[in-house]
């Protein structure tokens, strides 16, 4: 992965945090802030100390941590400009477009907005690594809290253009669930059978089902691939556009 390393685990009850390393500058950014005590714990675990915290939208689940964790690292907070307001102590905002250098490693900002307003996306194009937060899940995608469904699809099909074999890091372990959802979508998807037997071994064994990679969800996912002829006609929409098949999946979902 050319150097950078990550380390995912578990947090709160369905939610990962992430650590990234610069082992040659000795940085290292905590993905969100989901729980204190489990980044410090991750930290200890790899010596690691606490440098940045790297922001993916306001939720509570993703910035109750960064109170403590800066008091106690005095790390630097960065996030989204589109909601630089919510986010607790930060210090420097991005956005769309925007370049954020980590170390020796360079982070691509997208806004993704839908799941909340100013949601980002960073992306390490050199390491083919995105951490997407609420925005895009294994076999999912975030519920529209604060956005719009357009909105959302949007971000979606910003994150489709990525190369097929980025890492994906996503904000929680909702996999098994969103499988079953995503088999009354397209039950006869061939990727999808293999994914879910993947999913149940992986759960069973009590492993995390992610980081998952952009071509893997644009072959089983079916929100984003609301684009895809065979995903509109399983929702019996053949000519609509695919900002309304993702609107009318997204709708299912919500009431699943
Ligand atoms: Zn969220
Ligand atoms: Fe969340």
């Amino acid at each position: 992965m050319l150097g950078l390393e990550i380390r995912q685990f578990p947090c709160l009850s369905d939610n990962y945090g992430v650590l990234i390393h610069d082992s040659d500058n000795n940085l290292t950014a905590s993905i969100d802030a989901p729980e204190e005590q489990a980044v410090e714990d991750a930290l200890k675990e790899n010596g690691w100390t606490l440098t940045h915290i790297l922001v993916t939208h306001h939720h509570w689940d993703h910035t109750q941590g960064i109170p403590g964790l800066k008091a106690k690292y005095g790390c630097k907070v960065i996030g989204p400009r589109g909601e630089a307001d919510k986010v607790p102590e930060i210090d420097e905002s991005v956005g769309e477009g925007d370049t954020y250098q980590f170390g020796r490693f360079k982070a691509k900002i997208f806004d993704t907005p839908g799941h909340t307003l100013g949601h980002i996306t960073w992306y390490f194009p050199d390491q083919h690594v995105a951490f997407v937060g609420d925005v895009l899940f294994a076999l999912g995608c975030g519920r529209v809290i604060e956005g719009t469904t357009d909105q959302l699809w949007h971000s979606l099909e910003k994150l489709a253009q990525l190369p097929r074999e980025t890492l994906v890091y996503c904000g929680h372990e909702y996999t098994a669930a969103n499988a079953k959802f995503a088999e009354t979508i397209e039950p006869d998807n061939i990727h999808l059978k293999a994914r879910i037997g993947e999913i149940v071994e992986k759960r069973g064994r009590g492993e995390p089902t992610l980081p998952t990679t952009i071509g893997a969800e644009l072959d089983a996912n079916p929100f984003i691939r609301a684009d895809r002829d065979e995903v509109r006609m399983a929702v019996g929409m053949p000519n609509a556009d695919p900002a309304a098949v993702f609107a009318e999946i997204r709708g299912r979902k919500d009431r699943f």
